[in-house]
């Protein structure tokens, strides 16, 4: 039994004098927001970081998202293929641009969409795919490419999970039209709340530029409709402390990932998604497939953990497409992957600074319970 409340994932935080130092600046400047100093500062790293081309910071990933799809200029009820194995966000920003989600199954190995099931959903009114690099899983994205070629589809990737991914030596972001990140607090790297759009025609700087700031061009002058999803200098700031300890953290949450995988791969009823061996890993989450039985089970290992203090996370149960806001409403299509991942997945607590120990009495706790 842990004495304090263990959760899944616990934000990075700089040392607290650093981050003070760091914001000094604004309060002889007054300037906090609308791409102030800052704001470039962290968008030219992040560039870097992420090793790709261009790159629009955002208010958050979810906007991000959104932006990222209304740049494209599909027609209003046009279909996307996406899956609904992921986080509720990438669901809403297809259907809040007004285009129809079209949900294919995922692969067992790794909770990817299964590219081989894409082509048999396209219709004359699909303009896009918008796949998930789940957990930091990277997609078949040449499959994914040669599919959107040959059909001239755009692909927007989620990445939110995929921070600093590199797939065949290339910064993920740099795989489709479009790549998000998501900055959010309980990410692997985060700006408080924070996102990103990565993409490959420099184009679209400024359009995504309009989108976020009103479309405003000078102090008379707005040349189109746009939203409000600037990333404030508080914000950058913290991105640009935290972007110092990445390397580390990742670090950590790759040895403390090691302890579970060790001790828990003995454990003949939990199996673990498949690596990619062309992918580097960010170690955002660490989750674990459960053998669904009635007597033994995820959602029962779930319950027991909880009365442990230690809080793990369903993600992702239910689909979205489960979602009652979504459920019977898009096309019918066989999602029984999806769905045993769902009722299969539990994701366990990983952040620097969770103690070994209690990851290791996290793993008596499971193995204690499956003997
Ligand atoms: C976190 C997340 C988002 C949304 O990002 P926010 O920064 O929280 O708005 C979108 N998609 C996935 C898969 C996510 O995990």
């Amino acid at each position: 039994m842990e004495k304090e409340n263990i959760y899944v994932t616990r934000s990075s935080m700089p040392p607290y004098e650093e981050y003070i130092e760091a914001i000094k600046p604004l309060w002889e400047s007054h300037w906090l927001t609308n791409m102030g100093k800052y704001h470039q500062e962290l968008e030219e790293k992040l560039k870097e970081y992420l090793d790709v081309p261009n790159l629009s910071l955002m208010v958050n990933g979810h906007m991000a998202l959104e932006l990222a799809i209304q740049v494209m200029d599909f027609p209003e009820g046009s279909e996307v293929i996406t899956t609904p194995f992921t986080f509720i966000s990438t669901t809403h920003a297809i259907v809040r641009n007004r285009l129809k989600p079209v949900f294919c199954d995922v692969k067992l190995s790794n909770g990817t969409i299964d590219e081989t099931k894409i082509e048999d959903l396209i219709t004359e009114n699909t303009v896009a795919i918008v796949p998930v690099h789940v957990y930091g899983n990277v997609c078949n994205v040449e499959e994914i490419q040669r599919i959107a070629d040959k059909y001239n589809l755009k692909v927007i990737y989620d990445a939110a999970h995929a921070f600093g991914v590199k797939y065949k030596g290339r910064g993920v972001g740099n795989y489709g039209d479009a790549s998000v990140f998501s900055f959010h607090a309980t990410k692997v790297f985060n700006t408080i709340e924070g996102g990103a759009v990565a993409f490959s025609d420099s184009n679209l700087y400024g359009r995504l530029y309009n989108l976020k700031n009103f479309g405003i061009r000078g102090e008379e002058l707005v040349v189109s409709v746009g939203a409000n999803a600037k990333m404030n200098e508080f914000c950058a700031i913290m991105g640009l402390c935290n972007l110092k300890y990445l390397n580390y953290a990742i670090q950590e949450r790759k040895s403390r990932c090691g302890i579970y995988q060790k001790e828990l791969e003995e454990v003949k009823e939990i199996q673990f998604f498949k690596d990619n061996t062309n992918a580097t890993k960010n170690h955002a989450y660490f989750p674990i497939l459960v053998d669904r039985d009635v007597r033994k089970n995820r959602d029962k290992l779930y319950d027991l953990l909880k009365e442990n203090n230690i809080f793990t996370r369903k993600y992702f149960y239910p689909l979205t497409s489960d979602q009652a806001c979504f459920k019977n409403k898009y096309k019918r299509v066989d999602l029984t992957n999806a769905r045993t991942l769902s009722e299969k997945v539990l994701v366990l607590p990983v952040y620097e600074g969770l103690s070994r120990n209690t990851i290791e009495n996290m793993c008596v706790i499971i193995k204690n319970y499956f003997e």
